[in-house]
């Protein structure tokens, strides 16, 4: 061990001359005992299947991508799906049944056929993106080596270069490089529900071991959070025990951000009502219209009242690494904890999600488990990296490695270029539709979300929610585009998220088209 982190060198050790003895022997002598194995066994695992099968694969991922055409989802009614993947099976159960080609051949085609067309430029509307080839590239050889990463020695490099990211995107939020720390989580959801337990765990420190403090006499735990966050906060504190009357949402102004005026009050009132607030959770970049809470202010309040600020950055934090769009999260050097999700706008494979905390001894906090089988009771250089006594999963992807990977050859500027394109871009198309009269935008873009309302004449207010809600469904069935709704101040509203550097306002206005033709469409048959 000593002589292994003393000499980095270690390829030495394979040099040894006991140990290529045993490679030699086992690389000559076949397998002699145990129950016979099939061939069709041993085929299945043969290492030259692996090219000619990821030919086949990448083959045809390139015309996939390739095609720019405009195009949303192929929406198929499931028990007709269900019916051609059955159609896929062999009938073979007794013995394994040789590989077929053809097969797989279709197998990966309907797998295409049937996403949402991420690449085109006519999705634009959800948070996930088309994924730079590299990053494919790089979970394809993730999914082969299978490096679960909660591990140092399960998964060296992965961890290594959790670190090293860790590090690179530090620069951008400004804390101490010595005593930050970050983990990878599968997905924002997770990561929000991680910090919201080690903010309640820091505060009740009890918690853990007797479970939550009897409503008596003691302050119960509660969560303040801006009226529009996303779901899976709520959710979180669903999880924790915290319910829905230990939820305090934080009143929104017109640009949908925590309103700063009343934070304060609704916090003290609810201080009054005997609740003790554990953790703000502010939103850098809103779901639905991508909106960023004044997380500055927001940090110094927290910092007054002693609560925990966790940013839920899963959208937006991402706006970090471009020097332009950096100021959308002024403060953020004042936070607790922030969720980033790279799988939305750094356009790697999902899930990959970072969760940071500016106290390393912080990140231990969401946890207390013992487990002999995978926690050491004295850490070395080795098991200091583990991650497993600060994440949720057990198993986990290696789910950094698409990010660092991306980031070590290309560079941080892949990354702003193409997020400054998108914000721009939303921008832009937010003029077009000013200038539509047919058309109400429903919030001036922060990102590279915007949502608005097709509202012609002929439609009146008691039928406008109706009218987005089938306008986004008839949409999605004609399958040209794919975008989203979202309920804004409780009326319905087309909610685009420009994901695709491909996009361009010609596009826009096409989709626009659309919605007009559609609507007539429905209005016409007075649906
Ligand atoms: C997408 C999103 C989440 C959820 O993240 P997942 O990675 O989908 O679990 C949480 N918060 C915000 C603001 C989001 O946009």
């Amino acid at each position: 061990m000593e002589s292994r982190s003393n000499n980095p060198t270690f390829e030495q050790r394979d040099g040894s001359d006991s140990f290529s003895a045993i490679q030699r022997s086992r690389s000559s002598a076949p397998i002699t005992t145990g129950a016979p194995q099939s061939g069709l066994l041993l085929d299945a695992f043969d290492a030259k299947l692996l090219r000619d099968n990821s030919e086949t694969a990448v083959s045809r991922l390139e015309d996939h991508l390739a095609d720019l055409s405009v195009r949303g989802l192929d929406l198929i009614d499931p028990a007709a799906l269900s019916q051609a993947a059955r159609a896929l099976m062999t009938t073979e159960h007794e013995s394994i049944a040789p590989f077929d080609e053809k097969r797989l051949n279709a197998i990966i085609d309907l797998y295409i056929r049937t996403g949402i067309q991420v690449h085109s430029p006519g999705y634009m509307g959800r948070q996930f993106s088309g994924v730079v080839p590299l990053g494919g590239v790089i979970d394809f050889v993730s999914a082969v080596v299978n490096q679960p990463s909660s591990f140092y020695e399960a998964a060296q490099l992965p961890n290594v270069a959790e670190r090293i990211m860790a590090d690179e995107l530090n620069r951008f939020i400004g804390w101490d490089p010595g005593s930050f720390a970050m983990v990878t989580t599968s997905g924002g959801s997770l990561a929000n529900l991680t910090a919201l337990l080690a903010a309640r765990n820091k505060m009740f420190p009890d918690f853990w071991s007797d479970g939550s403090p009897a409503p008596a006499g003691r302050a119960r735990p509660a969560i303040a959070v801006g009226a529009d966050a996303h779901y899976s906060v709520s959710r979180a504190a669903g999880i924790m025990g915290i319910g829905e009357g230990q939820i305090v949402r934080l009143p929104i102004n017109r640009d949908h951000q925590i309103c700063m005026d009343r934070a304060r009050p609704t916090l003290d009132e609810a201080e009054r009502r005997g609740l003790k607030v554990f953790c703000l959770v502010a939103s850098a970049g809103t779901t639905s219209v991508g909106a960023f809470d004044p997380i500055d202010e927001l940090g110094d309040l927290a910092r007054e009242k002693n609560i925990w600020l966790h940013v839920d950055g899963a959208h937006g934090a991402s706006l970090l690494v471009s020097d332009k769009l950096r100021r959308k999260l002024e403060g953020i050097e004042k936070v607790d904890s922030l969720a980033w999700d790279a799988h939305k706008l750094m356009f790697v494979p999902a899930p990959c999600t970072l969760l940071f905390y500016r106290n390393k001894k912080d990140s231990l906090a969401a946890f207390r488990q013992e487990a002999s089988y995978v926690f050491t009771e004295d850490p070395d250089i080795y098991t200091e990296l583990d991650s497993g006594d600060k994440n949720f999963e057990c198993t986990k992807r290696p789910m950094i490695m698409a990010l660092w990977a991306l980031w070590a050859v290309y560079g941080r500027a892949l990354f702003a270029e193409k997020i400054e394109y998108l914000c721009e871009l939303t921008e832009e198309i937010h003029r077009v539709l000013v200038e539509e009269t047919d058309f109400e935008t429903a919030h001036r873009p922060e990102a590279n979300i915007l949502c608005f309302r097709y509202r012609p004449n002929g439609v009146g207010d008691k039928d406008v929610h109706r009218f987005q809600l089938a306008i986004t469904d008839r949409i999605k069935r004609q399958g040209n585009f794919f975008i989203s709704k979202v309920n804004i101040d409780g009326t319905a509203a087309l909610r685009v998220v420009v994901m695709n550097h491909r996009i361009t306002t010609e596009h826009f206005r096409m989709l626009l088209d659309e919605i007009r033709r559609v609507g007539r469409d429905l209005l016409r048959s007075g649906e």
